[in-house]
């Protein structure tokens, strides 16, 4: 499979570069040159297959020309190997017409896993058969961070660096990332939002005196390597459900566009999906954009749901890609438009394009917390802030009641313990795959955000590229 950036001038890659590579040259995202397409028998044919063989088929045809069906596998076996929960990815029914998909049975405790143990196993093959060092920088509001750290540390060849907004992660997310000590890990903590974080990272990959010097990667999920594993759990969750013969709805708590992008992804690939119900809190701009074309950035207001703290979805790129009629050069104009104003309007093309399959529901402080509630109370299930926002979507989206709603829980309510006590009175526990998270030492360094500071300090202990 060939890929292609979705600002149109950047070379096609295949699916080995792409992955080493994460944001195209051009500033665009890296998207295959066509969706590949399963027939409802294909699919019917994936039911009751244990997860790292449904991910391998599912996964195939974007690997195709780096990767065997045979090797996949036993990267798949080797990435979900370590997941707590047999099934992976396990769904739970919480009443009629409601659904859970648990997304957090990976070792850091949120979705990321899912996507980033792979990544991880996919650099090493990758990186192996070449002489290059890769550089990882990623921004992070919490489980990135502690879930692409978990999947590279120790590992031969690649340093990451993660930089996080201090103060505003959870103390276990900030734990999981910062009692790493394994000498290719650097934890920085900036004075700043993830936004200004993020907005390093991207500044870096087009900054030729960092490109030229190192060979930078990315773990953010600007990586196309991530999407396409989360592409999986649509399936999985669909064929249990009655896909091909059955439609699905899922609701998907979003913050930067990638989980809800993987359905799209998987809507493209022949899976039915009745509907994708984006989730946000009250950092709203993709609710706004679904709703009424609107795409403005305003500030970020913290929540209890940090991951979704976010007022630029780079992934929403790929979608507006797709249903411009992917016009790279037209979409980098009306990228650079945002670039420099920070708002703009989506096409009619995109904004009907959308509505086809998105609908979008916003949730206050009082909706998550009463959500929280409606989950231990009517179901006895535990939900993080992030998980009842999605429910919360899911229970208002008004979708036929034949057609079952599934939420994507993407992390477990124990790493969100402070607001899940507040709302129900119940502490979730930690479960014991975490260990002794808060006797170990910790590791970062802090500096302000300042794009030259951060630079510095990665020039300082990165290796250079090889050659
Ligand atoms: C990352 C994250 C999200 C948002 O996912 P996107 O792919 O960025 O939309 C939602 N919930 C949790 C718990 C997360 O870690």
């Amino acid at each position: 499979m060939e890929y292609v950036s979705t600002r149109g001038s950047a070379p096609a890659l295949d699916f080995a570069g792409a992955t080493l590579a994460g944001l195209a040259s051009d500033g665009g995202l890296y998207l295959p040159r066509e969706w590949p397409r399963f027939t409802a028998a294909e699919i019917a044919a994936m039911a009751g297959l244990p997860y790292a063989e449904l991910a391998a088929r599912v996964m195939l045809p974007f690997v195709e020309g780096s990767l065997s069906y045979e090797r996949l596998l036993e990267l798949t076996r080797a990435a979900y190997g370590r997941f707590a929960h047999k099934a992976v990815t396990p769904l739970k029914q919480l009443d009629e017409q409601q659904w859970l998909l648990e997304l957090f049975h990976g070792p850091t405790l949120a979705f990321k896993d899912v996507a980033l143990q792979l990544l991880g196993l996919l650099f090493e093959e990758f990186l192996g058969r070449s002489d290059q060092n890769l550089t990882i920088v990623g921004a992070t509001s919490g489980d990135t961070g502690s879930a692409a750290i978990d999947a590279v540390a120790g590992r031969g060849k690649i340093d990451i660096f993660m930089i996080h907004p201090k103060g505003r992660v959870s103390d276990v997310q900030r734990r999981q990332m910062t009692t790493v000590l394994a000498p290719n890990v650097h934890n920085i903590a900036i004075e700043g939002t993830f936004d200004d974080a993020q907005a390093m990272v991207k500044r870096m990959f087009n900054d030729t005196a960092m490109t030229g010097r190192f060979n930078i990667g990315a773990v953010n999920s600007i990586n196309w390597a991530r999407l396409m594993a989360q592409v999986v759990y649509y399936f999985a969750a669909g064929l249990q459900l009655g896909a091909p013969h059955r439609p699905v709805a899922f609701a998907v708590p979003t913050g930067n566009f990638g989980d809800v992008f993987a359905g799209y992804v998987a809507a493209q690939m022949g899976l039915p999906i009745e509907r994708l119900i984006v989730a946000t809190n009250v950092n709203d701009i993709l609710h706004r954009a679904l709703s009424n074309g609107d795409y403005s950035a305003g500030t970020v207001t913290p929540t209890a749901a940090p991951s979704m703290d976010i007022q630029v979805s780079s992934n929403f790129e790929r979608l507006l890609f797709d249903l411009g009629g992917r016009d790279g050069k037209a979409l980098a104009g009306q990228m650079a438009g945002f670039e420099a104003s920070k708002a703009m309007r989506l096409t009619n093309a995109q904004l009907e394009g959308a509505a086809k399959l998105f609908s979008s529901e916003r949730a206050d402080a009082n909706d998550m917390a009463r959500a929280i509630r409606w989950g231990w109370d009517s179901a006895g299930e535990l939900l993080d802030p992030h998980t009842a926002i999605g429910l919360h979507a899911a229970r208002k989206a008004g979708i036929a009641r034949e057609i079952p709603v599934v939420t994507l829980a993407t992390a477990h309510p124990a790493k969100f313990r402070d607001a899940v006590e507040r709302a129900t009175g119940q502490r979730p526990q930690l479960p014991s795959r975490v260990g002794d998270l808060f006797d170990r030492e910790e590791r970062c360094t802090e500096l302000p955000g300042d794009y030259a500071a951060v630079t510095d300090y990665v020039t300082t202990h990165a290796v250079p590229r090889a050659g």
